[in-house]
């Protein structure tokens, strides 16, 4: 499952944060992710709160954003801009779409006390 090895990796920079700033918990975390990241928002938050799990992060609030991606429409043969993986081309309509920047999960803001 990739989102786990996602939120690993996210929960490593946010214990970094954490300890930088002397936090005692961590309460609000937000992540962005990538339109054409195919992460599922469900297991994504699954996963998240498993890794958060004796961490100091337990039991945080979770806030996710949703990015727009860049993609190339081979069909008509444009860059274009994609909302939702499940949108398709916003021109054509097609799924011909060959992601640009998939940036996959990024960490945007931390809120600890
Ligand atoms: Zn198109």
């Amino acid at each position: 499952m990739h989102e786990l090895s996602l939120c690993q990796s996210a929960l490593q920079l946010i214990e970094q944060q954490a300890l930088a700033h002397h936090a005692r918990r961590v309460t609000a975390v937000w992540l962005e992710m990538g339109a054409l990241s195919c992460i599922e928002e469900g297991a994504l938050r699954f996963s998240f709160a498993s890794v958060c799990r004796r961490t100091l992060a337990e039991g945080c609030r979770l806030e996710l954003t949703v990015k727009p991606a860049k993609a190339w429409c081979w069909q008509c043969a444009k860059a274009v801009s994609v909302e939702r993986h499940t949108d398709g081309c916003p021109i054509c309509g097609g799924y011909t779409l060959r992601a640009q920047d998939d940036a996959g999960l990024q960490l945007k803001q931390i809120e600890v006390e």
